[in-house]
């Protein structure tokens, strides 16, 4: 993942639709966080001299990891996804929905 936000807590409450409340840090730009009974784990990284805003560089939900299908925006397992050269990841409803549009499609797998 590659998303950068706000390091007021509410950024990542806002971009990952946490649980109002459950998100804790861990140490070292990592969080915790709860999300409809799931344990989500997120590692960012300072994106900006002052410590305002972090950049997302993964986010795994119960241990599985995450990434936004890049054309509907739904947060889904990059296992259910597929990384496409240009567009980035796409879930298997965009693939269709795209490839039925008559555009070509490139996978980097
Ligand atoms: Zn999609």
């Amino acid at each position: 993942m590659n998303k950068i936000v706000k390091n007021d807590g509410k950024g990542l409450v806002e971009l990952l639709g946490l649980d109002e409340g459950t998100l804790e840090h861990q140490g070292n730009y990592c969080f915790m966080a709860a999300r409809n009974d799931s344990r989500v784990d997120i590692y960012t990284e300072p994106a900006d001299e002052e410590g305002e805003t972090i950049r997302v560089n993964a986010v795994y939900i119960d241990d599985e990891e995450y990434d936004f299908c890049e054309w509907c925006k739904e947060l889904m397992p990059i296992d259910e996804m597929r990384k496409e050269v240009q567009l980035g990841y796409l879930c298997g409803n965009c693939q269709r929905a795209i490839a039925s549009r008559g555009e070509k499609l490139t996978y980097e797998d």
